[in-house]
């Protein structure tokens, strides 16, 4: 049995109506409707007061053990890719690339399929047919069903096109001009920097998540210039391929 007409038969059984229902675990009428539609599924967290209403396991309303995927970018998740709300509790819609710090990191789909694309190219599926692939792919996840309701209007795009000027008017030597900044895995990029002492030191959190992206030095000599950033710092600097010998350019507070 499907969650749809599970959640349909525990409700009726219980001889709630679809009003009945919303109110008991806080949502709209709507909302019971769309997963008695099979438009959507209810999130964790209702999941676990359903599981409690009806005293059955969060397996069973969903019909059978599901493999949990990324409601926007189609990752399957496991444990250590799921996202967490900024008070630390697993977010199981998503991974942590798409969410971090109670934010959506992709307001539109295109950029999000650039990145994807990079990701999944490989000997077996070419450019285009992964490009295809999720065209048709991405539509059908949840975050891009609800966009209209769980978008913020633009505003953490406008903040990342603000970031991207304030780091182009630092007017950093042989860098190219940024146009564009994703969402980045602290533990990926937190880089350890040789100090004149012989030591070294790292400027990021493992488990944070940062704006940034790699550019190619306008000089060559296979240097990149690899950018951090969030709302507090700006941070720039170059390395060789693979991350190697990493030197700190700046790193400037907002
Ligand atoms: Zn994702």
């Amino acid at each position: 049995m499907q969650t749809q007409e599970m959640i349909r038969e525990l409700r009726t059984k219980a001889g709630l109506s679809q009003e009945d229902l919303a109110n008991k675990v806080y949502v709209t009428r709507q909302a019971v409707s769309r997963w008695e539609k099979g438009e959507t599924v209810p999130s964790t967290d209702t999941l676990k007061l359903l599981s409690a209403l009806f005293d059955v396991s969060i397996n069973t309303i969903l019909g059978s053990p599901r493999q949990l995927i990324c409601q926007c970018c189609g990752m399957p998740l496991d444990d250590s890719m799921v996202s967490r709300e900024t008070d630390g509790s697993a977010n199981d819609d998503y991974c942590k690339w798409c969410y971090a710090d109670g934010r959506f990191m992709y307001s539109n789909m295109e950029d999000l399929i650039e990145v994807c694309v990079k990701n999944m190219v490989s000997a077996e599926h070419s450019e285009e047919e992964v490009r295809t692939y999720l065209k048709s792919a991405l539509p059908k996840l949840d975050y891009w069903k609800r966009y209209e309701e769980l978008s913020d209007n633009g505003e953490f795009e406008k903040f990342k096109q603000k970031l991207a000027e304030e780091i182009n008017e630092l007017g950093i030597e042989g860098m190219p001009k940024v146009d564009k900044l994703t969402a980045l895995l602290g533990s990926y990029i937190n880089l350890e920097y040789p100090l004149p002492n012989g030591g070294t030191v790292k400027f990021l959190d493992d488990s944070a998540t940062y704006l940034g992206t790699q550019l190619e030095c306008e000089f060559g000599g296979d240097r990149y210039f690899g950018v951090a950033a969030n709302m507090e710092f700006i941070l720039v600097c170059t390395y060789g391929k693979d991350l190697e010998a990493p030197e700190l350019v700046i790193y400037k507070k907002r």
